[in-house]
């Protein structure tokens, strides 16, 4: 068992770390109030090979693992887990062109997506189905030589009339998750309309709104894999994509963390500095152990997924319930320890605490990861 870093792994970390201090950590106050992430940042970030972080080489992904994944996503949201997260969605999609659809769909689609000259949205969720996703309405009709023909709405979709591919989980067959299928829509498709932006606690820097389907045409060749499939494509993107969203909550907690401990070598109060009140020590003691802990079992997630192991996916719930929850308690610490000023605009933790809220919630719920877990530990 080896806990270090490679050599390698360090330097994806360094330069995603770089990265987000000079293109990201300056500006992401401003994109919060635009609502939106500037085209170039992603460009920039596609540069680097952001934008197909673990799809292979021969469309221009750089091939990497679920580790070096998380690795990198905890360094970009140190300076915005919001930007981080919207990253982290592209490439979920990006995975599942990659592992899933025909090789017509990824020659036309992986180069650009992996330079991050288009962006794509993954899109699950639906005004009527959140946690019980196999329940989805959407509906894709096969209609000969038209394609495909698509009816219904999803809801709270990230990167929603800002995105160039939307990667559409939908109905093509029965009821539940054996009827489902995912299919690419193309933002210049027919009958593809968007609701207003969403006004949110955090994650503010990213649009979302509901994308709505009315007699969307699709050529059929938009199909990812097979008819059926969709949901297990989907919830095999969900279980990288969790890992991803742990990594965001655990890179902003330790920024959030990072800046209290600094702010508590400054500020007196009673005559003292805060670092020197044994209450707070402890408090910070607490908060970096669990902040570790929460790593280390991020990573084993992470490596577990990279070796393909049986209980993968449990660990990616398990990682994704218990790594959000400590990072989004660590963030809200942290602010306490600021005082007022912690509330304050200015001094970068209120944010962190608003952007992590949402990462208890996306990609399932953590209910939904303690489903997860609980269901594998009374499988027969
Ligand atoms: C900012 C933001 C961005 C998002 N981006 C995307 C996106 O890009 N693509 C996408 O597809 N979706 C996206 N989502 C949707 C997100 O994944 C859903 O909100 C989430 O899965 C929960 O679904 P719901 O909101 O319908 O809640 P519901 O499913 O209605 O759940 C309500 C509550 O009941 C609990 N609950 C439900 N079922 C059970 C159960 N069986 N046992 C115990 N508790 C249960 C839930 O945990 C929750 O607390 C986004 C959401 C937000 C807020």
């Amino acid at each position: 068992m080896d806990f270090a870093c490679s050599n390698e792994q360090q330097s994806f970390y360094d330069m995603a770390l770089q990265f987000g201090a000079e293109r990201i950590a300056p500006f992401a106050s401003d994109w919060e109030e635009a609502g939106t992430i500037p085209r170039d940042l992603l460009k920039a970030a596609g540069e680097l090979g952001l934008g197909g972080i673990y799809a292979c080489e021969e469309f221009g992904g750089s091939a990497l693992g679920r580790l070096d994944a998380t690795l990198i996503f905890e360094a970009l949201s140190k300076a915005c887990p919001s930007v981080a997260a919207f990253i982290s969605i592209h490439n979920m999609c990006v995975s599942m062109i990659d592992k899933y659809a025909s090789r017509d769909i990824k020659e036309r689609l992986l180069p650009d997506l992996c330079r991050f000259e288009k962006v794509a949205s993954y899109c699950l969720t639906e005004p009527g189905s959140g946690s019980d996703a196999a329940a989805l309405r959407t509906r894709a009709v096969h209609r000969g030589t038209e394609g495909y023909v698509l009816n219904g709405s999803k809801a709270f979709i990230s990167g929603g009339n800002f995105s160039d591919i939307y990667l559409v989980m939908c109905r093509t067959g029965e009821d539940g998750p054996k009827g489902i299928s995912t299919i690419v829509v193309e933002s210049s498709c027919s009958g593809l309309s968007f609701g207003a932006f969403e006004k949110k606690m955090g994650w503010k820097a990213q649009p979302t709104a509901e994308v709505r389907f009315d007699d969307c045409v699709v050529p059929a060749g938009n199909l990812v894999g097979v008819e059926g499939q969709g949901f297990r494509y989907a919830m095999a993107g969900l279980d990288g994509g969790r890992l991803n969203i742990a990594a965001c909550a655990l890179g902003g907690a330790q920024s959030a963390l990072d800046r209290a401990v600094r702010y508590m070598q400054e500020r007196r109060a009673f005559g003292s500095l805060l670092k020197d009140f044994q209450a707070l020590q402890f408090r910070v003691a607490d908060m970096e152990t669990e902040l570790q802990a929460a790593r280390i079992f991020l990573y084993q997630a992470a490596w577990k997924l990279d070796q393909n192991a049986p209980d993968a996916s449990k660990h990616c719930a398990m990682a994704k319930r218990f790594v959000t929850d400590a990072a989004f308690d660590v963030a809200n610490q942290a602010l306490q320890l600021l005082g007022g000023y912690g509330y304050l605009a200015d001094y970068g933790i209120e944010k962190i605490v608003r952007d992590l809220r949402v990462h208890q919630i996306l990609e399932g719920t953590n209910e939904i990861m303690r489903l997860i877990v609980a269901r594998s530990m009374f499988a027969p």
